[in-house]
């Protein structure tokens, strides 16, 4: 086993681990909605993804018919 000759000061540690830091993401911009987002992933604002809507189209449909069958019967059992 190798066994280091003399132990390493507090400063050489320290200085070596200057370098133990993150780098920042890389980021683009959206083609659709303008925001900054990662490169090759479905943007998270708009759900758009190579010019096509990935994410959050059927949803949004699905929740506003809900909402507008829900508050026509409430409308017609009220009446
Ligand atoms: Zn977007």
């Amino acid at each position: 086993m190798a066994v280091p000759q003399r132990r390493i000061s507090k400063t050489r540690k320290r200085m070596r681990r200057t370098h133990f830091k993150l780098a920042p993401k890389g980021l683009v911009v959206c083609k659709h909605c303008g925001e900054m987002i990662q490169p090759h992933m479905v943007c998270p604002h708009c759900g758009y993804y190579n010019g096509k809507q990935i994410v959050g189209k059927k949803e949004e449909k699905k929740v506003e018919n809900k909402t507008e069958k829900k508050g026509e019967k409430k409308k017609e059992s009220k009446k």
